[in-house]
């Protein structure tokens, strides 16, 4: 692959700039440029597929280091590439969680020379995601952290998370936050309900939810430091969030493909493989994220990647680990449900992957503009499709989607110029294919 080309004749979707129209793209040396400043460069025929910024995942687990078995930064980043995403967000509950800078310095490093993609990295709020004393947020930022959350969890005192926020706004670190109340909760395995009840499993009310979304609400607007909420899946967070926006308060929020795409009547039907946290909720709940996404409450489609072995999913809904793989299902599962559906316009479905993510964590990359990093994704909008969960790149295979008929394909992915996937002939891959 020449160092300058120009994808000819596709139809470009650039959210940022207001850009649906067909028209090239010209890559120089990993930037995007003008395209009439590219003469005599390759010029790769995509007619007929979309082009796209590289699409950007806030929130996945890569499970390096410490559990390794499930997941690692090359297989992460394999996955992630094959789903279309350049630029990954990896959550800070490994073993040891990213909680000190020679953690966080060994895994970018890491991810550096074996990753395929960009990997941001977070790193906790507290010491060991014990919820008790606050990591050093400006020692942290100064080794790269990207953002401070416990993922997976959440500080359950009210009065820690108040300085952590004050910590995270001295060190001007964003603060991402799981939201569960786990005294309300009690880690329940689905949603609580009727569906919970028949199953015979314990449940865990939605309002553990709501009442971390209202709770740091009051602190974002106490500390004046932003707060973006993670994977919100109940009505009552969403109502919370776009009343917190109405009045100015700086909180985002994101939602994860399967809170759209599943309720929690799909426990019964892939068990372990349906249990995620936050849990699937009811119909009504999904309704509402479905608008919270539509009227811009939610600003962001982030996977919630979550890799785990046979071994372990074979506890089943109540003794199975929390979480799904996402990266490689996520685009044709969203294109076919909240896009071909009809919920989500083709440039507001591309910004919840693009210029949201960006603007959460103000990064540079989710634009065509020229000048950016090169990072780019082309689909293949109409292609219909079977999800073969066996050939995913992740190293996991717990996902409720095997065999799903879908309509819309990820056909390459490009990072700072150079094609890490491709399914294209006339576009040669370095990294997978
Ligand atoms: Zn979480």
């Amino acid at each position: 692959m020449q160092s300058s080309y120009i994808l000819s004749g596709g139809l470009v979707i650039d959210p940022a700039n207001g850009v649906e129209t067909q028209r090239d793209v010209a890559i120089h040396a990993g930037t995007i440029v003008p395209a009439d400043s590219v003469a005599g460069a390759d010029v790769i025929d995509v007619n007929g597929l979309a082009i796209t910024p590289g699409l950007i995942d806030l929130h996945v687990h890569l499970r390096d280091p410490g559990q390794t078995h499930k997941e690692d930064l090359v297989t992460g980043t394999r996955a992630a590439a094959a789903g279309g995403f350049t630029c990954v967000v990896a959550m800070p509950n490994t073993s040891p969680p990213v909680d000190c800078p020679a953690v966080l310095e060994d895994i970018l490093s890491r991810a550096g020379t074996g990753g395929v993609v960009r990997v941001l990295q977070t790193a906790t709020l507290s010491v060991g995601r014990a919820g008790a004393q606050l990591t050093d947020a400006g020692g942290l930022k100064a080794a790269g952290a990207i953002a401070l959350t416990d993922d997976g969890s959440c500080l359950q005192s009210a009065g820690l998370m108040l300085s952590a926020l004050e910590a995270a706004r001295d060190a001007g670190l964003p603060v991402i936050e799981h939201c569960e109340d786990e005294s309300v909760s009690r880690r329940g395995v689905m949603n609580a309900g009727a569906t919970a009840a028949s199953l015979g499993v314990a449940g865990q009310p939605h309002i553990s939810e709501d009442l971390i979304v209202a709770r740091d609400i009051v602190l974002a607007q106490a500390t004046g430091w932003g707060v973006h909420m993670q994977h919100i899946s109940t009505a009552g967070a969403v109502d919370l969030v776009r009343w917190a926006q109405s009045c100015g308060i700086p909180v985002t929020a994101e939602a994860a493909p399967h809170h759209l795409c599943l309720t929690e009547l799909a426990c019964a039907d892939f068990g372990a493989d349906a249990k995620m946290n936050p849990p699937l909720r009811r119909a009504a709940d999904r309704d509402a994220v479905v608008r919270g996404l539509q009227d811009g409450t939610i600003c962001a489609l982030a996977t919630d990647h979550a890799p785990h072995s046979a071994d372990e999913k074979a506890g089943g809904l109540r003794g199975g680990p929390f979480g799904i793989i996402g990266l490689e299902a996520a685009l044709p599962i969203c294109l076919t449900e909240l896009h071909h559906s009809g919920v989500l316009g083709l440039s507001d479905f591309i910004a919840k992957f693009t210029v949201g993510p960006r603007a959460v964590l103000k990064l540079p990359y989710g634009t065509l503009s020229p000048g950016c990093p090169a990072d780019v994704t082309i689909l293949d909008l109409d292609r219909e499709h079977v999800l073969d969960v066996s050939s995913f790149h992740s190293r996991s295979r717990n996902c409720p989607y095997d065999g799903r008929r879908c309509r819309g394909k990820v056909v390459g992915t490009i990072v700072e110029g150079k094609p890490v996937f491709s399914e294209l002939p006339q576009l040669v891959s370095e990294g997978i294919a």
